[in-house]
């Protein structure tokens, strides 16, 4: 039986760092915490484990990271940078020879069955497409022997999905916190939140702001993730306050439940 627990699969923002195109300081490329994958989030819980996003490194991260195993899936909203690895799905779907449950949004689904339609279309037998049980985002997701409670967030216009589990929480992708959200993220040990780059940013929280709502929820450890290239993982660290760090690629965090 595996310990409960996250994995940050991916802490980068949509464009993933280092972004192709630029040329970077030696320096910055010799840190590996400065190579940041798509935001995803693994959550393992005692016999199994959800999902949270398949951005277009989806692949990449589950070879990483040794999942052997994908018991469902949240997508929290369908932005490329969240959705593009679902086609990877498929290869669970035919181990498990069923649909994937996924858990999405009722207009995120029309996006997902629009942008993967052949997942929906009819095939000849012997023909290989995911396969997707859309089903919408129930207020608890019972999976792995754990209890995840979703919280709806603002990212920009747009309405995103947060989570708690016992007394860890992911926030991506937000740039509004509502009331009834910010009073279900009380009492956390650890809290991931969005903090995409130092600009102000009208779908994300920037630094600053990521830092105020940081120290509003006062979780005893706060990670910032969806992370651009504005970020040099190890200097600003040192000069973050205490509590609050970089989230990185691989980072594991330990679930009181
Ligand atoms: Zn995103």
């Amino acid at each position: 039986m595996q310990t409960t627990s996250a994995i940050v699969l991916g802490s980068g923002t949509s464009t993933g760092v280092p972004v192709l195109g630029i040329e970077y300081p030696a320096e910055f490329l010799a840190n590996r915490k400065n190579h940041r994958t798509r935001p995803s989030l693994l959550l393992q819980g005692p016999t199994g484990n959800l999902l949270i996003d398949c951005g277009p490194d989806l692949r990449d991260q589950l070879l990483r990271e040794n999942v052997l195993d994908i018991e469902q899936v949240l997508i929290t909203h369908t932005h490329a940078d969240h959705i593009m690895g679902m086609d990877d799905l498929r290869s669970f779907c035919l181990k498990y020879h069923q649909p994937l449950r996924i858990y999405a949004y009722e207009q995120y689904q029309l996006d997902i069955k629009r942008v993967f339609a052949y997942a929906f279309a009819d095939f000849p037998p012997g023909v290989e497409v995911p396969r997707f049980d859309l089903q919408e985002v129930p207020p608890i997701i019972k999976v792995g022997g754990l209890n995840v409670e979703t919280l709806r967030v603002m990212h920009g216009p747009l309405p995103c999905v947060a989570v708690r589990v016992g007394d860890f929480a992911y926030v991506t992708d937000v740039s509004e916190i509502p009331a009834e959200a910010m009073s279900r993220l009380q009492g956390l040990k650890t809290l991931v939140l969005d903090a995409v780059r130092y600009k102000p940013h009208p779908n994300h929280f920037h630094f600053d702001r990521a830092i105020e709502v940081a120290l509003q929820l006062g979780a005893k450890q706060t990670y910032f993730t969806h992370l651009s290239h504005d970020y040099d993982h190890d200097k600003v660290n040192s000069e973050l306050p205490a509590g609050i760090e970089l989230a990185f690629d691989g980072l594991r965090i330990p679930i009181g439940t």
